[in-house]
């Protein structure tokens, strides 16, 4: 019997909901829908000194807005420490993870990246680091195709734990959707950068691994990420134009829509994530300048 197709939008709340985050929620979502699948809303609020509670609920009206609403009660991250402790714990007792009390000055002559276990003391102040492994990973993307990570996971140690005791989106990320069953991952693709380290943390925990799928992002001009660092802006409410402009970086143009969830009910059979196939990148036309 096959598992049954679950997906997942997973925003971490340091800003209001831009264009960019419309166009992935939105892509996630009428994959699950087109094939008759649940889809739920996770707030990835793990670092509690970036996330806010005021922008998750922002981010939540707006979603409902557009009616996107979760099938299921919204999982907040942050009230599932002890979850993710209990992993760390696993991978403490199966000596896969290091303390390690770098600062940020010692890594910056690797450029930021860990390559290797320290010499670290357990009794100061220390995060938790994933031991290096050479495993070559491959996967094939739903929608970027075969992705052969070959580098990734040899120059670096990921966080898993902060010193300030936050976890890392890494391991919360993984054991999420490993406990929601989540069966499709239909994301970004700057997020393409950070599936090496989840295909091994399902790897050691002996999971499967589910259908990944990452979406063109859309850049502005520099060819950067719409996002809050570029300080992106929120987009309005509710707004028929703006999710008619978001479809069509999904490739799919309506006419005649004349409100929100009319246009979602079209958007659900015309949605292909073929014509997506292999871009990672979609500038915005000079018509949505005003989204940025
Ligand atoms: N929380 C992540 C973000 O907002 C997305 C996580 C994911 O889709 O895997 O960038």
């Amino acid at each position: 019997m096959s598992t049954p197709y679950r997906g997942r939008f997973a925003p971490s709340p340091t800003g209001p909901l831009h264009f960019g985050s419309l166009v992935s929620a939105l892509a996630s979502y009428l994959d699950a829908r087109q094939h008759n699948g649940q889809w739920v809303i996770r707030i990835e609020d793990v670092d509690g000194t970036r996330c806010t509670p005021a922008y998750s609920q922002q981010i939540l009206t707006t979603l409902s807005s557009y009616h996107l609403e979760s099938d299921e009660a919204i999982r907040y991250q942050s009230q599932h420490s002890d979850l993710y402790e209990h992993y760390l714990e696993q991978l403490k007792q199966a000596d896969l993870v290091f303390p390690c009390n770098c600062t940020r000055k010692n890594l910056a002559k690797h450029q930021g990246l860990h390559p290797n276990i320290c010499p670290s003391q357990i009794s100061q102040a220390h995060s938790w680091r994933l031991k290096t492994s050479n495993t070559l990973y491959q996967y094939t993307d739903r929608i970027q195709g075969l992705l052969s990570f070959t580098e990734d996971l040899k120059h670096n140690c990921p966080v898993l734990k902060r010193k300030d005791d936050f976890f890392s989106y890494q391991l919360a990320v993984v054991v999420d959707d490993h406990l929601q069953g989540i069966s499709h991952l239909v994301r970004g693709a700057d997020l393409i950068e950070t599936t090496a380290q989840q295909l091994y943390l399902y790897d050691i925990f002996g999971w499967p691994i589910p259908s990944i799928g990452h979406i063109p992002l859309v850049v502005n001009s520099q060819g950067d990420k719409i996002s809050k660092q570029n300080h992106a802006k929120a987009i309005m409410d509710g707004d028929l134009q703006t999710l008619l402009r978001a479809l069509s970086y999904l490739g799919i143009q309506l006419e005649g829509a004349d409100n929100i969830q009319h246009a979602l009910s079209q958007a659900i059979p015309l949605w292909s994530p073929e014509r997506l196939a292999n871009i990672t990148q979609m500038p915005l036309a000079s018509q949505d300048q005003t989204f940025i």
